[in-house]
């Protein structure tokens, strides 16, 4: 039972179809992990009451003969920013605590349509604010391969439920980063697709034009299969893209194959130097590169002058539109409500309840948005902004005439410890420089695992950039990168996580 945890979503769901394996099995040997280990990692939020009854569904029908959907009996994990009818949704913000939807996300409502089973909510950074989960109002969460470090945020709870094998596949957020940074500190992989290409419906907005929803995945295969099932056109969603899009799964079964490395032109850019990288992450970058390299890829330096302006443009624009989006939490219509002593108007209500409860950073980022949209400062601040968002998007229009792909680090530093940063937002904001520019460009980025920091031991991502609508580019090379990568390390990275306190062996002994 215990190695069913281990196996990947594509090749569990070979097992459901074969009946190797039950989707209640497979539930149950999922919610048991979660069981033994959550105490200590705190990747989930909420765990489904219904699950195993959904999964008891999807076996019946697959007894009764029915053709289901190749993923049908997986377990999924969602993160608590994309709303859903059977469990609470809070984008890890106090204001929102208990609040149940009236409807299922698209991204969740295409999962249980697949026969995906949603086995529980994960943590995240309040409202999505954050690079390592210590922003949620529920407390932070850990990372699987050292419980003292930052999982990444926002969506650290996503991909620690992969890496700690409490789910093969969970759905993240990424509007600066949140799916793709979480990846690279748990040795996951993350994708944030093009910008519309997967539905923002039910995803509690952060900053509306940089938001996307994507997958967290243990390999490049499931993530392109659960885009496959999340993906595409939604009349309910006015950005989303209408076009068809081609099998992404086919996509990284063919990047697996090889070949695809041949005369592939990877793109690195010239002003992100080495030296602003913490060494065991650019090793890690180059011999990712190298290996690239002998298998027929060139290497091609390209300039992207505004890049290092992404965070700073990025942190004006985000809190302008998070200002905006976080007004509908006015006590009246969501969540919380907090009467004051003797408060007798609306605004005494309103002005209590979101005292109560916004946590620090969101405070900090409403009142700074607020601030950038002001008469008098609309157009220093966030008409400026705005100006440098086209220069990123220019930047990126030319590059992608000389290459294929641009490749970079997927964040500066591996995992650090919990409590380091938090006390220096500015710290925190520039662990964003890498993954930014493709939110304000609206391009897709694939981060995989590059290796362990020679320094300090801990996972390295390394994130492909292409351009927009070319999502089954990134699964074509992210698979060929990680075909190569497995086979130097003689098996998944994973493996190599060290044991978790709640783990023990099948026969129920601790290890
Ligand atoms: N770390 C970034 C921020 O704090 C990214 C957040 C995100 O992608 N949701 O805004």
């Amino acid at each position: 039972m215990s190695d069913i945890i281990r196996l990947s979503a594509a090749d569990l769901a070979a097992k459901l179809r074969a009946g190797e394996v039950s989707a209640v099995e497979a539930t149950r040997a999922h919610l048991d992990r979660i069981s033994a280990v959550d105490g200590d990692v705190h990747a989930f939020l909420h765990v489904n009451e219904h699950a195993e009854r959904y999964a008891a569904d999807i076996d019946q029908r697959r007894s009764a003969g029915e053709e289901l959907p190749e993923l049908a009996g997986v377990p999924l994990a969602v993160k608590d920013v994309l709303v859903t009818t059977d469990m609470p949704s809070t984008s890890g913000s106090k204001i929102l605590e208990g609040y149940m939807s009236p409807y299922d996300a698209t991204v969740v409502a295409r999962a249980r349509a697949a026969g995906l089973i949603a086995i529980g909510k994960t943590n995240m950074d309040e409202f999505a604010m954050g690079s390592s989960t210590e922003h949620s109002a529920y407390g932070p969460t850990h990372n699987p391969w050292d419980l003292d470090r930052i999982p990444g945020g926002s969506g650290g709870g996503s991909a620690a439920a992969v890496a700690a094998f409490e789910a093969p596949l969970a759905l993240g957020s990424d509007t600066g980063g949140s799916i793709r940074q979480p990846a690279h500190v748990t040795g996951t992989v993350g994708m944030k697709p093009t910008y519309g290409a997967v539905s923002r419906y039910g995803a509690i907005a952060l900053a509306s034009s940089l938001d996307q929803v994507g997958p967290v995945t243990r390999t490049v295969l499931d993530s392109a299969l659960l885009q496959d099932i999340i993906g595409g056109h939604d009349a309910n969603d006015a950005t989303s893209l209408s076009e068809q899009w081609p099998s992404f799964a086919a996509a990284a079964r063919e990047g697996a194959r090889g070949d695809v490395l041949k005369g592939l032109k990877i793109g690195v850019i010239t002003e992100l130097p080495d030296s602003g990288f913490q060494p065991g992450v650019a090793e890690s970058f180059r011999a990712a590169l190298a290996t690239m390299e002998a298998q027929g890829a060139e290497i091609v330096e390209i300039s992207a002058p505004h890049f290092e302006y992404g965070v700073a443009a990025y942190y004006l624009i985000l809190p302008a539109e998070a200002s905006s989006n976080l007004a509908k939490f006015d006590s009246v219509r969501f969540g919380l409500r907090v009467t004051p002593d003797g408060g007798a108007t609306v605004e005494d209500v309103m002005a209590a309840t979101r005292e109560a409860g916004f946590g620090e950073e969101v405070k900090r980022r409403i009142i700074l948005g607020t601030y950038a949209l002001s008469a008098g400062y609309y157009d220093a601040y966030y008409g400026s902004a705005q100006k440098v968002r086209t220069l990123i998007q220019r930047d990126f229009d030319n590059a992608f005439e000389k290459v294929d792909v641009i490749a970079t680090p997927a964040a500066p530093t591996t995992a650090f410890k919990l409590g380091e940063r938090i006390g220096d937002p500015l710290q925190m904001y520039l662990n964003d420089v890498t993954t930014i520019p493709a939110n304000l460009a609206g391009v897709p980025g694939i981060t995989l695992p590059s290796g362990l920091a020679s320094d300090d031991g801990l996972p390295v991502g390394i994130q492909f950039l292409a351009p927009a609508r070319e999502d089954a580019r990134l699964y074509r090379v992210g698979a060929a990168l990680e075909t190569l990568l497995v086979d130097q390390w003689g098996g998944p990275l994973l493996e190599r996580a060290p044991r978790l306190p709640g783990e023990t062996t099948h026969e129920g002994e601790a290890r």
